[in-house]
């Protein structure tokens, strides 16, 4: 069955002081639901991260790394190098990488299949801009993202994707899905993997819903059928509304 997971995307936020503060603040703070609890701090961290981090559930990810195995690529991190500090898990695909950074379909599908080669698990964000859902056409967006940058995997590697549908409108502006808009792009999502897959992967690969997700918004998005999580961004800075997030399943 699949994972209920919400994962905390820091981006280029806290230096190493805050982020030894905020994971000792996490801890501190029970869990009492099942959800699986992803922290993506900046690459710096995250060695302190994954060391603070041993003896607890929370895991820790990185926000992205490049598709080489290594080279001249300067300031880049390979999937090799995040593995030599405990990391197991990347963040793909963000639709900042994508405006800021220019990662279109094809490179992208280069890094997952290289994280796919080291065996990280990959999270992989998608979502349509506001234009697109304005003209209808954002089912037809998430299609093609999906398609273009995953849908070459092999049956086995969907055990290392989590999907996470992020549209662009409701990225830090505080204007969220409502509970049913995420729904139907989830739902139609799923239906996309068992069509070009089968309904086993389909029912266990976990969708994650991102774009001002917030304590006051989450258990009701939580709930929805299709909805297994969450990705946080600005929520995610601090411990209390974070794990508020992570207790509303
Ligand atoms: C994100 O950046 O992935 C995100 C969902 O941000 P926020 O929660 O701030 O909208």
């Amino acid at each position: 069955m699949r994972k209920n997971i919400v994962a905390g995307n820091w981006k280029m936020n806290n230096d190493l002081a805050a982020t030894k503060t905020l994971i000792s603040e996490l801890i501190e703070i029970e869990k009492t639901s099942n959800a699986e609890v992803i922290i993506a701090p900046t690459f710096v961290n995250l060695l302190e991260a994954s060391k603070l981090l041993k003896e607890s559930s929370i895991k820790v990810a990185a926000q992205n790394m490049h598709f080489a195995e290594n080279g001249a690529y300067t300031g880049e991190i390979s999937a090799r190098m995040l593995k030599g500090v405990g990391i197991n898990t990347v963040i793909l695909g963000h639709s900042e990488r994508r405006e800021y950074f220019n990662e279109d379909d094809s490179l992208l599908k280069q890094k997952v299949d290289k994280a796919m080669d080291d065996d990280l698990q990959v999270i992989f964000c998608f979502g349509e801009k506001w234009e697109d859902r304005s003209a209808d056409n954002h089912f037809n967006v998430v299609e093609r993202q999906i398609n273009n940058a995953l849908f070459h995997l092999e049956d086995e590697n969907w055990k290392s994707i989590v999907l996470a549908y992020e549209p662009v409108w409701a990225i830090g502006t505080g204007q969220t899905a409502s509970p049913e808009q995420a729904q139907d792009m989830h739902a139609f999502i799923r239906g996309l993997v068992e069509k070009q897959y089968n309904s086993s992967i389909a029912e266990n690969v976990s969708i994650l819903y991102g774009g001002s997700v917030k304590p006051d918004n989450a258990q009701e998005i939580f709930g929805k059928k299709d909805v297994d999580g969450g990705l946080i961004g600005g929520a995610a800075l601090n411990a209390e509304p974070f794990m508020k997030i992570v207790n509303a399943f």
